[in-house]
């Protein structure tokens, strides 16, 4: 295969095979600078110079999880130390704050929580639209809607549907870490099949409920694995429109059991990183937005990946405990003010957008 005949063929409109996706994703000597090259180029034509933030709080819930995977450092056994569950007043009294951050969306984040049922979930929801009526509530993973659905004895669609009319925004497309049912056994294995994260996936866009779509990458996955996920995702997407964005996570490894077991590698290298973002801004050419996860990568290096095809810096923050106990630092909070540096610095353009990506008027 060649390289550059293959680039001239994707900016001309060819559509990637999976084969083709994997040679550039192997891709390791200073022709790497081509890929990243021609996804930016994808990405110019596709969004132009925007790059776009939303301001959002994240909101953990509970650190007690049923599934205890082996790349998260997060979760906790209910009689761990330091377990916690935050209950109604604690749950308002964090809305509160992120209503004084003046954010538009709240995104709630938890352990999946073993006693959680259909009625639980629902309340968290109706504890925040209490306080924040208007606000979008980002919430809740395929994986917790199957478990919800487990406890409560009804069907995923029956509590999707619940959940939207709870005031439901958004679903996060998280728990789908690598959609490979082999390494799932090995990251994951508590965790919904591959079929049952697609299954959900397309019930709620089937709802009207948008999701976001993430790769959690660097564990114990191929790159052969990574193009496979991402060929699921662009399935999807063909059929539903649903995914609001790519959300590509990298895996942080070290406080987590798999790294610490000798199992999985010290995460992916730089040239990784930068390369996913850009096979999959050329690889998923029916998504519009790939977001840098600057938590994960950290400043700079998030810098570099909106010159390999990303187009949006994903949120404010403001809090993730997920990063943090995994190892990362300053996974906290980006000032938009930074934000605005880092775009500036490469010629481009910072402007707020809410959850869907309608911009905002600021
Ligand atoms: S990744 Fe999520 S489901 Fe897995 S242990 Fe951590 S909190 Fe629990």
């Amino acid at each position: 295969m060649n390289l550059r005949t293959l680039l001239s063929d994707v900016l001309g409109g060819h559509r990637l095979s999976e084969k083709e996706a994997l040679f550039l994703l192997s891709v390791k000597d200073r022709s790497l600078f081509e890929v990243w090259c021609a996804a930016d180029r994808v990405r110019e034509e596709k969004v132009g110079p925007v790059v776009t933030y939303v301001r959002n709080q994240n909101l953990h819930l509970s650190n007690i999880c049923k599934n205890l995977c082996g790349f998260c450092a997060f979760g906790r056994r209910a009689t761990d130390e330091g377990a916690f569950c935050d209950d109604r007043d604690t749950v308002q009294r964090k809305v509160r704050l992120a209503l004084d951050r003046k954010v538009s969306e709240i995104c709630l984040l938890s352990g999946v929580h073993p006693e959680f049922d259909t009625d639980r979930y629902l309340d968290i929801l109706s504890w925040v639209k209490e306080v924040a009526p208007s606000i979008h509530v980002h919430a809740f993973s395929p994986d917790e809607v199957n478990h919800a659905a487990v406890r409560s004895g009804i069907s995923t669609l029956e509590v999707l549907q619940a959940m939207r009319e709870a005031g439901l925004g958004s679903l996060q497309g998280t728990a789908a870490e690598i959609l490979v049912d082999e390494v799932r056994e090995i990251i994951c294995p508590a965790k919904v099949s591959t079929g049952v994260w697609v299954r959900i996936i397309r019930e709620a866009h089937g709802q009207g409920i948008p999701t976001t779509a993430t790769i959690m990458y660097g564990s114990c996955e191929t790159p052969a694995d990574r193009i496979k996920h991402l060929s699921i995702l662009r399935d999807i997407q063909g059929d539903t429109g649903g995914f609001t964005e790519l959300v590509p996570l990298s895996y942080l490894h070290q406080n987590t059991p798999l790294y610490l077991e000798g199992k999985a590698p010290a995460g992916a290298t730089g040239r990784e990183d930068l390369l996913l973002i850009a096979v999959s801004r050329l690889y998923l050419d029916n998504f519009r937005n790939i977001q840098v996860s600057w938590g994960k990568l950290g400043v700079k290096l998030g810098q570099m990946a909106l010159l390999a095809g990303a187009n949006d810096l994903a949120g404010t923050m403001f809090s993730d405990d997920v990063s943090e106990k995994a190892g990362a630092g300053g996974a906290d909070y980006l000032n938009p003010l930074e934000m605005e540096r880092m775009t500036a610095d490469i010629g481009r353009v910072l402007r707020r957008r809410f959850t869907d990506y309608t911009p905002a008027d600021d």
